[in-house]
């Protein structure tokens, strides 16, 4: 028999090789999820009990990724006490998602690439499967360790300590708490069945609906440069994540649901934990960038209308357009410069203060005088910088008008 050789335009398989660990993880506990919670359900009933500590770890576990490895460390929002850092990183392992090095390293290639084929480890651009859970099942050169974009990890011993020592506390964290829910109850297989494996499945799955779902559906209000969508329903799974446009375009934000009614419990707990000193330096993006980025994409999408409007009366629409964006323009630039005014004089008033101090306080009436006038002055500043986010504010309610009719 003729030997058989491979045609060299035909690659026998160019996926990278299936990571075993991974993989097995994965559908192992997922069928338990859907065949053994079920059947242990039907032939023997769930507790309240068991169901309790289900919602409670798996809370532990999502706001873990969401409020430590997510906003604290891969985009450092905010600062956090050492307990508060503690507990993150026990709870987070306990979520199996890697260690808080590996995954804020991985998150902020994804920023930094999004959306990228071969850079963003989890691009939206490679599918709805890709991006969910592929990524992780074979081993794809974009998630290879790289920890160039995370020396201040590095540096943080709470990140090293939990990196060092993953696996165990994998197990621990996974084993321990459900175990000792089965000694309490007296159910043992029911805590293992719903606070060890289900709560996992949920764990994994909801946080991974950030990466895949929230690129996928949704509205884009502040920028389409990228495929992340703003999704009310996403919100409700991933404690508050589901404002993934946002988080994109101003991803040092604390918050991700901006408005007070928006779903983030995430941001809740940031700020409440805040009261107590557990969290502070909370980082939030001026609002007038954010109106602005509204507007930006209002311009955007009346613009399209206008173009897909077929009538005589565009001449009109256009005009006010043009007017509105020469408005919107005049706005940025006051914005600017007044801002600009405001840290010079910032920057002035404690350079001045020291010289003051240097002086011994000598001539107490002039430097009186002098500091009213400063506070005048910043008083003067702070509310042009108001009426500006407002003159941005109600443009926005006339471009949102403006583009309903003219579609
Ligand atoms: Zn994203
Ligand atoms: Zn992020």
């Amino acid at each position: 028999m003729p030997e058989q050789t491979q045609p060299d335009n035909i690659a026998a398989d160019t996926k990278p090789p299936l990571l075993w660990m991974q993989t097995i993880l994965f559908s192992s506990t997922l069928l338990i999820a859907l065949i053994g919670v079920p059947w242990y359900g039907i032939s023997q009933g769930f507790t309240w009990t068991g169901w309790l500590g289900f919602v409670l770890i798996l809370g532990a576990n999502g706001m873990s990724i969401t409020a430590g490895y997510h906003r604290l460390w891969a985009h450092n929002s905010y600062k956090a006490h050492p307990i508060l850092k503690v507990l993150f990183a026990l709870f987070g392992a306990a979520a199996t998602q890697n260690s808080i090095l590996i995954w804020a390293s991985g998150h902020r290639r994804h920023h930094r690439h999004v959306d990228h084929v071969d850079n963003d480890p989890y691009s939206a651009k490679k599918g709805l499967w890709y991006s969910h859970i592929g990524w992780m099942l074979r081993d794809y050169p974009a998630s290879a360790d790289d920890f160039s974009n995370a020396k201040d990890l590095q540096r943080d011993k709470i990140v090293m300590w939990q990196h060092r020592y993953y696996l165990p506390l994998v197990l621990f964290m996974n084993i321990a708490p459900a175990v000792a829910l089965g000694f309490i109850t007296g159910h043992m297989l029911e805590n293992i069945l719903l606070a060890g494996v289900l709560r996992l499945v949920v764990s994994h799955h909801t946080t991974f609906f950030i990466n895949s779902l929230a690129h996928f559906w949704g509205r884009r209000p502040y920028t389409d440069e990228n495929s992340a969508r703003d999704n009310d329903f996403l919100a409700l799974l991933t404690y508050g994540e589901g404002y993934h446009n946002y988080h994109h375009i101003f991803q040092n934000d604390y918050r991700n649901g901006i408005r007070w009614w928006h779903y983030d419990p995430t941001k809740w707990l940031i700020k409440t934990a805040s009261w107590v000193g557990l969290t502070w330096d909370l980082r939030k993006i001026p609002d007038f960038k954010i109106q602005r980025a509204i507007i930006t994409m209002q311009f955007k999408k009346a613009e399209q209308a206008l173009r897909n409007r077929k009538g005589a009366d565009t001449n009109q629409f256009t005009a006010f357009l043009e007017q509105e964006y020469q408005q919107f323009c005049d706005h940025l630039n006051d914005w600017n410069a007044v801002s600009q005014r405001w840290v010079d004089a910032k920057r002035e008033h404690l350079a001045e203060q020291k010289d003051a101090l240097q002086l011994n306080l000598a001539g107490k009436k002039e430097t009186l005088q002098h500091n009213l006038h400063k506070a005048w002055e910043h008083a003067t500043l702070r509310s042009r910088l108001q009426e500006l986010e407002y003159a941005l504010k109600m443009q926005r309610k006339r471009l949102q008008m403006l583009t309903l009719e003219i579609a």
